[in-house]
């Protein structure tokens, strides 16, 4: 299930610091250590799979788990802020930690003069 080589799965095993937001069976939350917006999550499958697009029925109930994490957070947030969620999937689409995690982001429009995380 989890890759000793991997960061993000020694931090689901708590084996590398950091800063949980949320956790539950399937998925841990934890704050991006280079945020790129005032609020910045990772939210990690506790499974080593590589990227969406290796992801199979197997994996339904963590991909699930991501969209209700999302819900969470959401509530979270002051007032009505709108929020982005975002995954990089390849080196090619920026990808740099083999380890399947979508971005939560909040605070800043990524959108405005050009998209950009
Ligand atoms: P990506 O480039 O989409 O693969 O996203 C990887 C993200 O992981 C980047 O935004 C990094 O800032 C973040 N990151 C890398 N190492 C750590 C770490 N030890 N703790 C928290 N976030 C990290
Ligand atoms: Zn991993």
């Amino acid at each position: 299930m989890l890759n000793a080589q991997c960061i993000f799965c020694k931090i689901i095993q708590k084996q590398i610091p950091s800063t949980v937001i949320l956790e539950t069976d399937h998925t841990l939350v934890i704050k991006d250590i280079y945020p790129k917006a005032p609020i910045h999550y990772l939210l990690l499958t506790k499974k080593h799979i590589e990227h969406m697009g290796h992801a199979t029925e197997l994996d339904a109930a963590h991909l699930a788990d991501l969209g209700l994490c999302v819900a969470k957070l959401s509530k979270t947030l002051p007032g009505t802020n709108g929020f982005n969620t975002l995954s990089n999937n390849g080196r090619s689409a920026g990808q740099s930690v083999d380890h399947l995690h979508w971005h939560f982001i909040s605070g800043k429009n990524l959108y405005e003069g050009g998209l950009s995380l």
